[in-house]
């Protein structure tokens, strides 16, 4: 029997002994195959398991940070994206369970605030990548690297001109930090704002990681978001906190990390 503890259910965060004040809730499957895997387990995460997290938050008096997503202005109408856009999302796709059962989220973050008075910070987190991300999460950094590595085509999904912009670990690991010890409750965009198309992300990777593998131009999946970039002037304004990790600098630093564990060094 599986007894991992699991934020859906009450059980799992009752017997605390220790004195809490800050939580993070990070929880939830953010890769889209692995998100659409279980959608109603996706959405009871994201639902019951804020509404337990915020619980124990109100019980011990404890802070309460949720990473949310950029999913939440959906395919949007407005870029680069600020927190102050509301988004345009399909509350009925594949992807609601992720990006309605977000939205969800927050608006339980903000009730238990205004309610209770419950202390909140809420991330909107852009694209991220970088090491120790599973090899075989599926999402488009960890896909070509892995893909350039073992010398198989790099698989731009149809388009290819439909744009990203990703945020190294590090970085993201920073802004979160300062978000939990400033005085804002958010929501605040997490993310780099330097977008490149697929096509542009899957040349970045050929140049620097093989310049002899292939690209190839594979079906997409649906209500893929054509566009996506963070307007990052409130982090920059509240929290001091901008990328400090580019591209270039980022790709090799994963690549290492996934050389090792898939035990290929460079030639
Ligand atoms: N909850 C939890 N652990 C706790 C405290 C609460 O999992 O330590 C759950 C609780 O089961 C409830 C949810 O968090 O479903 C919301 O708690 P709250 O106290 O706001 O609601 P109530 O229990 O009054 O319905
Ligand atoms: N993508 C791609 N090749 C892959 C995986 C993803 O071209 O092997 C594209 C996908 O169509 C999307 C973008 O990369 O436009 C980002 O997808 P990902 O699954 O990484 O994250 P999402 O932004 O959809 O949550």
């Amino acid at each position: 029997m599986d007894r991992t503890p699991k934020i859906r259910t009450y059980s799992s965060c009752r017997p605390l002994f220790v004195e809490v004040d800050q939580i993070y809730h990070l929880a939830c499957p953010a890769s889209p195959i692995f998100y659409k895997y279980n959608s109603v387990k996706t959405i009871k995460t994201n639902v019951i398991g804020t509404l337990n997290m915020l619980g124990l938050a109100k019980r011990l008096r404890a802070r309460i940070l949720f990473t949310s997503t950029s999913e939440v202005y959906g395919d949007p109408l407005e870029h680069p994206q600020k927190e102050t856009y509301w988004g345009n999302v399909n509350p009925i796709g594949v992807r609601s369970c992720y990006d309605e059962g977000k939205r969800m989220a927050e608006t339980l973050m903000f009730d238990y605030y205004r309610q209770y008075g419950i202390e909140i910070r809420i991330a909107r987190i852009f694209n991220t990548y970088g090491q120790r991300m599973n090899i075989d999460d599926g999402r488009v950094g960890s896909n070509f690297i892995a893909q350039a590595i073992r010398n198989e085509p790099l698989t731009v999904q149809l388009p290819g001109t439909q744009t990203r912009s990703v945020c190294y670990v590090s970085d993201l690991v920073d802004g979160l930090n300062q978000l939990m010890e400033g005085t804002d409750a958010g929501p605040i965009n997490l993310g780099n704002p330097g977008e490149f198309t697929m096509k542009e992300l899957a040349k970045a990777v050929q140049e620097l990681i093989n310049p002899e593998v292939q690209i190839s131009e594979v079906e997409n999946t649906p209500d893929d978001p054509p566009q996506r970039k963070p307007d990052i002037t409130k982090a920059k304004e509240v929290l001091g906190w901008e990328p400090k990790v580019n591209l270039h600098e980022g790709i090799p630093l994963m690549e290492d990390d996934f050389r090792q564990r898939l035990g290929v060094p460079r030639t």
